[in-house]
Parts: structure tokens; C-alpha cells; sequence
């Protein structure tokens, strides 16, 4: 059989972790299977849907490199082929037009209700003779069994059973001649010959209507995967709303997309105690047995773990790449500075993304003046520290051959000739330069710097500290 799996998502906000977890189980069971897999875009709701969603849609699955075989389709350009069955299934009784409009049917609702039974369509319509009404105001219902029961097997969950009395006869067709959502999918995933159905459990309640719509039109039961929810720390279920978690919003802050495909894979999924998979290894190990039941919580420290996994094990010139391109959008010249591959191996087994590496780096381009903050470094400040700062600029100012050992031998000697500790005399020299009380060796940092660059902010942080605190 060839498996045929679908992404499926509604253009109503930006790609998150949820819907990318989604869609890459999906990819990856079609892959693992020589299988074919489908992008569909479920545009149908126009209020709601956006282009700029879909373009987003697309362009995350671009970066994540989750290619598909299929689509996109846009439901939104398939609207008269679900016009053409709704005719048929009402002209075959599958179907039946519902003239009650809202009004009526709140009041039932509202009866329903003060009579504490379930809320549920008293199915007037549904006996009456086709086209009794010459109105064109009216629904379309679907003709829901009364009896029986509704039956599937969950790849994760198991056998799930829902009563066909529970079930509504639901809208297929609204007053505005646009078919209903759970319609279209139903029509998708048939014509589509969808085979195995992977998505969010907050689809389970659908799944027993879409069944027995797909039964009455005779189509082929796909199989059924619901996943359990992703939460975020606080246990709240992350919603597009929550601009945060948009995956293009992690692309921006420097994330590699590999990282964020391994972290992915990982939440509620699992093959022992491993943690990193190439795209490989989660092809040929992926499965619906390991997928957990329970939901998952999104750590955002375990991501940026991950992506400093993968920026220390990513080529470098990837990493150059990316790292250029930061200081392009920032305008800063990365040719007035020192050699881009130094400063990426001392910086990139600290940094956990490229906006981190590039924080760390970009001050060395730059003659710009750093903010300090006042009443921070004023602890660390005293006037001795003004006086090292003085005789440092003097003994630096000396060093003919610039590099890592020379500075650091002038350091040293410092620290002899004033009879203090060695970070004494690194501590007032590390704020001057780079306003932190902590960095990689202060030689390194001046080397990167430059001779230049490091006495000309020596000597204007001196000319602040006199103005603003002497
Ligand atoms: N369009 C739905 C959503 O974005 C998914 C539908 C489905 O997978 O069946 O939640
Ligand atoms: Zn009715």
C-alpha cells in the first residue's frame, strides 16, 4: 500500500511548534515509507485566513526543509468540486436542506437547555420533502446515523467509541453557499487517498463526524493519529497566538533549522534515552509506537541546548554565512575587524544561537561607545582602578607586536609593579573595553579588538569616568 499522509493547516496565524510537530511526523512517516506526502492549505474560512499565513506556512516548511510531494492545494480553490457532492448527497438522501435559521434554532437550544438535556439540532428538517420550501435561505446537514455507533482505532490511543446519538447532524453547507470545514477535509482526504491521518488531538471529537460522512460516501477509512498537546511552562496549551513560538520568530533570533527539527522530534517522541537524531536517523527510527499519550511541555532551555549542539557541529562556513548576513542587516563592517573564522572559534562553543554569537562579536567591528550601566560597574570601580586603567594604557600603548602573549605579559608585569592580584588589574580593563564583568581572556578580547581600537576606548572610557564620577 502506498502511505499517503497530509499537512493540513488552516491560514489563520504563523507555523508553531505544535503544527511543525505535525506536520514533521507526518513527512516523516510518508518518508520512512517511500510514501507520498501532502501540503492542502484549509483556507475555506475567509474571515479568518490570511495570505500572509499561507505565505508563512510555506516558508517555514521551506526553511525546515520538509519538502512535500502534493500541493499546495488551497481549499478556497476547490470550493465547486465540494458544491458537486453536497448536490449528489442531496439528491441521494445523504444530505438534507435545513430551513430552521439561527433564530429557531437558538430558541431550541435555549429549551434544551432549561430542560438540562444535551444541546443538540432536534433534526426538523431532516424528514422533510427535498425542495418543499422554494426558499434560498437554508443549511445543508449531513444525515448523521441515529443508531449505532461510531468505531476507530487510534495509532496512539487505541480503540475510541462515540454513540451515533451523541452526534449532531452536522452543517456541511452554510447559508453562504460555502461548505463547512469539516466537510472539506472529509472530500480532501478521500480524493487525496489519504492513508494514514496524523494531527492534534484537539481534532478527536471530528473524527467520529468525518467517519461517518467518509462511510457514506462509500470512501476508503483512513487511519487515525491524534497527538497530545504541547504545553507551554505555565501548562496552557500553545496557541498561534502566541507570537513567541512562531518558528520563523526562532529563524530571526539564530536558530539552525536542524536544531529545531531535532528538538521537535523529541517532544513526544522518543528511541530510548537518545537525544540528537540527523534527519537520517529519524527517518529510519521514527514510529507511532514511541509517540507518548501524554502532552508535552515546551522548554525552551532544552532548544537553546540543542541549538548549541548543532552551531558547534555545523560547518563553519555555514556558520560564517550566517553570521555575515546578521552583520549585513545591521550595517556593521565586517571587514573592519578581525578574521571572522577567529572570532567564530573562541565564540561559538559559548554562544547557543547566532544572535548570541553575534552579540558576542559584533563590538569588535565597531568603534561605537558601549552604554554602561552606572551603578553597576561603580562597585567595581574605584580610584585605583582609574590609575591601573592610566599606567595599562601607557605600557600598551608600547607593545609593538600585538597579540595574545605580549598583552598578557604586560598584564602580568602590572600586576607586580602595583602589588595586586592579576584580576585586578583585568576586572577595570574588562569594563572599560566591554562594560562586563565577565568574557573569554581580556588578551583575547584586545587582540580581536586591535591595538587601535583597544586604546582609543582605554582612553574614552577614562575621559567618561572624569567627567562623570570624578
Ligand atoms: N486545518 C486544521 C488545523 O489547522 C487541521 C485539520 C486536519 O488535520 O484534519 O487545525
Ligand atoms: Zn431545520
Amino acid at each position: 500500500m502506498l502511505i499517503r499522509t497530509r499537512f493540513a493547516p488552516s491560514p489563520t496565524g504563523e507555523l508553531h511548534f505544535g503544527n511543525i510537530r505535525t506536520a514533521l511526523y507526518s513527512w516523516l512517516y510518508a518518508k520512512k515509507n517511500n510514501g507520498v506526502f501532502i501540503l492542502r492549505i484549509e483556507d475555506t474560512d475567509l474571515t479568518r485566513s490570511h495570505k500572509k499565513f499561507s505565505t508563512n506556512i510555506i516558508q517555514t516548511l521551506k526553511w525546515l526543509k520538509l519538502y512535500w510531494n502534493e500541493g499546495p492545494y488551497f481549499q478556497s480553490q476547490r470550493i465547486s468540486d465540494y458544491k458537486k457532492i453536497i448536490c449528489f448527497m442531496l439528491k441521494e438522501g445523504l444530505a438534507y436542506k435545513c430551513y430552521c435559521g439561527n433564530e429557531k434554532l437558538n430558541y431550541i437550544k435555549k429549551i434544551q437547555s432549561l430542560k438540562g438535556v444535551k444541546k443538540q439540532y432536534n433534526r426538523a428538517c431532516r424528514n422533510l420533502k427535498p425542495n418543499i420550501f422554494n426558499l434560498n435561505k437554508y443549511v445543508v446537514r449531513f444525515k448523521n446515523p441515529i443508531f449505532g455507533k461510531v468505531s476507530f482505532h487510534d495509532i496512539i490511543r487505541g480503540k475510541i467509541t462515540v454513540n451515533n446519538s451523541e452526534l449532531d447532524d452536522l452543517i456541511i453547507q452554510r447559508e453562504n453557499g460555502i461548505p463547512t470545514y469539516n466537510f472539506c477535509v472529509v472530500v480532501d482526504d478521500m480524493n487525496s487517498k489519504i492513508t494514514h491521518i496524523i494531527r492534534g488531538e484537539d481534532h478527536i471529537n471530528n473524527t467520529p463526524r468525518q467517519i461517518n460522512i467518509l462511510n457514506s460516501l462509500g470512501a476508503k477509512i483512513p487511519k487515525y493519529a491524534h497527538l497530545s498537546m504541547i504545553l507551554n511552562h505555565d501548562k496552557k496549551i500553545l496557541s498561534k497566538r502566541n507570537n513567541l513560538l512562531s518558528i520563523l520568530k526562532y529563524k530571526k533570533l539564530g536558530y539552525l533549522s536542524e536544531a529545531i527539527l531535532n528538538y521537535i522530534v523529541r517532544l513526544g517522541w522518543s528511541h530510548g534515552n537518545k537525544e540528537i537524531f540527523s534527519l537520517k536517523e529519524m527517518i529510519s527510527l521514527f514510529n507511532f509506537k514511541s509517540i507518548t499519550k501524554s502532552s508535552s511541555i515546551f522548554d525552551i532551555k532544552k532548544l537553546r541546548w540543542m541549538n548549541k549542539y548543532y552551531i558547534n557541529s555545523t560547518k563553519k562556513s555555514i556558520i560564517k554565512d550566517l553570521l555575515i548576513k546578521s552583520f549585513i542587516k545591521k550595517k556593521i563592517d565586517f571587514n573592519n575587524g578581525p578574521v571572522l573564522d577567529d572570532v567564530i572559534s573562541v565564540f561559538t562553543p559559548r554562544s547557543e544561537t547566532i544572535l548570541d554569537l553575534f552579540n558576542e562579536v559584533s563590538f569588535f567591528y565597531q568603534d561605537t561607545w558601549i552604554k554602561f550601566d552606572k551603578r553597576k560597574f561603580q562597585s567595581y570601580f574605584n580610584i585605583n582602578s582609574v590609575e591601573i586603567l592610566k599606567r595599562s594604557y601607557e605600557e600598551f600603548l608600547k607593545i609593538s607586536l600585538w597579540d595574545v602573549k605580549k598583552i598578557f605579559m604586560v598584564i602580568k608585569n602590572l600586576s607586580k609593579k602595583f602589588n595586586v592580584l592579576i584580576k585586578d588589574i583585568i576586572c577595570p580593563i574588562r569594563i572599560a573595553l566591554i562594560g562586563k564583568f565577565s568574557s573569554i581572556g581580556i588578551n583575547q578580547i584586545m587582540f580581536f579588538l586591535g591595538k587601535k581600537r583597544s586604546l582609543m576606548k582605554l582612553k574614552n572610557f577614562l575621559k567618561y569616568y572624569k567627567k562623570n564620577f570624578l
